[in-house]
């Protein structure tokens, strides 16, 4: 494959754009080499500015469970831009995506929208220490919670694949509220409670973990944390920025049953437009402007071109109702078939899935935290992400992440892409053979 017009789109991006990207990760440091430039998607395929064809599993990072372009949203979009961009008043749309989501995630009876996941999680944080009174948070070691302050220490995703898990620019004081402690580990949530009880505002998690590559709960880990956060008076914020409608139309909340009382939304009710949102139970969300004292406000939260991307992608997964067990299928698929090639090849890895959600790790044990996480093989994981981008298929660039399959991908999109694996692995240890 030739990659001359990313090549050459990259050095003049790099002059008006520092490091040439507007979000780090896609900047490829991770795995080495130039960042891929694309200029159009349909379904599971995304084409180059080269015009190479790649199998995409990244789906910009998650939204596009409909796939690339898919007819219903364009439509949508379409429609609503016709109709004005923006008003900055109430309009119906909101309340129609607003009552898509109450009717599907469980524990949600009022919800706000912003324009990313960042500002989700950053406003649900603001309310559960308007609503408690108190000040500190805690947060788990590897998830991402966007790129606010208060969450980018230990934190997962290109955080993480960087190595600045606290980035210069957080002033002590702020990143001294947040305790950070280790994912799956009951002792230490416990432990954090002993100390600090009375002063914590609420926990906040990645139910299921996607950026630090695929990591699931132990058996009766979110419960236990349900229930100190119970105890202790803590608000519990479920950040299914990721998992909400992609792991089941209701998330994680859905498959487990467990009930946060926030949960942060994005991604896949965006449709692949910038969109947020948070919400909960009443009582907590009341406390929000005009109706109570926290603030809470944006220029273009529930944008009417975001709200009809969502509208249409709600629509299609609520009234679809073998979507996600056929995506799960799928997902199996791949996850199961990417176990056998590794093995075949020696390689050590685990693998996981849940939904439409994948991962892999190549590390020689199961990956329960960072810790374990950071173990991993990630030179290994940079030649395996070159081969097969070679081969057509589009991985994250990057070891920690989750990768995504959407109901525009095919049973021959899941085999042409363990034969491109089989090949890529057989590549890389020719390649060192002869080393
Ligand atoms: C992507 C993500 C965010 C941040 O959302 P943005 O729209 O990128 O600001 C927050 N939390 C989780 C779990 C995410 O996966």
């Amino acid at each position: 494959m030739k990659f001359e017009r990313s090549i050459s789109g990259f050095a003049r991006a790099k002059n008006v754009i520092p490091g040439g990207v507007n979000s780090s990760v896609r900047a490829f440091k991770a795995v080495g080499g130039s960042p891929v430039f694309m200029k159009s998607g349909a379904g599971a395929t995304i084409t180059d500015i080269d015009d190479n064809e790649f199998i995409d599993y990244v789906l910009s990072w998650g939204p596009l469970i409909l796939g690339h372009a898919h007819p219903a949203v364009v439509k949508a979009i379409q429609n609503a831009a016709a109709r004005g961009s923006s008003f900055g008043t109430p309009t119906e749309a909101e309340s129609e995506l607003a009552e898509l989501i109450v009717a599907m995630v469980p524990s949600v009876e009022r919800v706000r929208f912003t324009s990313s996941g960042t500002e989700a999680t950053m406003n649900a944080i603001r309310l559960a220490r308007g609503y408690t009174r108190r000040e500190r948070i805690i947060k788990f070691a590897g998830c991402y919670h966007g790129a606010a302050d208060a969450f980018l220490i230990a934190a997962g995703s290109s955080a993480l694949t960087l190595g600045v898990p606290n980035s210069p620019g957080i002033p002590k004081s702020t990143a001294s509220e947040t305790i950070v402690v280790p994912y799956n580990d009951p002792a230490a949530l416990a432990a954090a409670f002993e100390q600090y009880g009375n002063e914590i505002a609420g926990v906040i998690i990645e139910p299921y973990v996607g950026n630090m590559g695929l990591v699931l709960p132990e058996d009766g880990y979110l419960q236990h944390v349900r229930d100190l956060c119970t105890q202790h008076r803590a608000v519990l914020i479920f950040d299914e920025v990721m998992t909400g409608f992609r792991v089941a139309r209701g998330g994680v909340q859905e498959r487990t049953g467990i009930m946060p009382d926030l949960t942060t939304l994005g991604k896949v009710i965006g449709g692949g437009l910038p969109v947020g949102a948070f919400g909960g139970r009443a009582e907590i969300m009341n406390y929000l402007t005009p109706e109570g004292p926290v603030f809470h406000a944006g220029t273009l939260s529930g944008n009417p071109l975001a709200m009809a991307a969502g509208i249409a992608t709600l629509k299609f997964v609520r009234d679809d109702n073998t979507l996600y067990d056929r995506l799960e299928v799928l997902t199996r698929l791949l996850a199961d078939g990417l176990h056998e090639i590794f093995s075949k090849h020696g390689v050590p890895h685990t693998t996981a899935y849940a939904g439409s959600m994948f991962g892999f790790f190549f590390a020689d044990e199961p990956v329960r935290n960072l810790e374990v996480a950071m173990k991993s093989d990630t030179s290994l994981y940079a030649k395996y992400f070159h081969a097969m981008l070679e081969r057509g298929v589009y991985l994250a660039p990057s070891q920690f992440e989750a990768g995504f399959v959407s109901s525009a991908h095919t049973t021959r999109d899941v085999e042409r892409t363990l034969a491109a694996a089989d090949a890529s692995l057989s590549e890389i240890r020719a390649r060192v053979g002869t080393a």
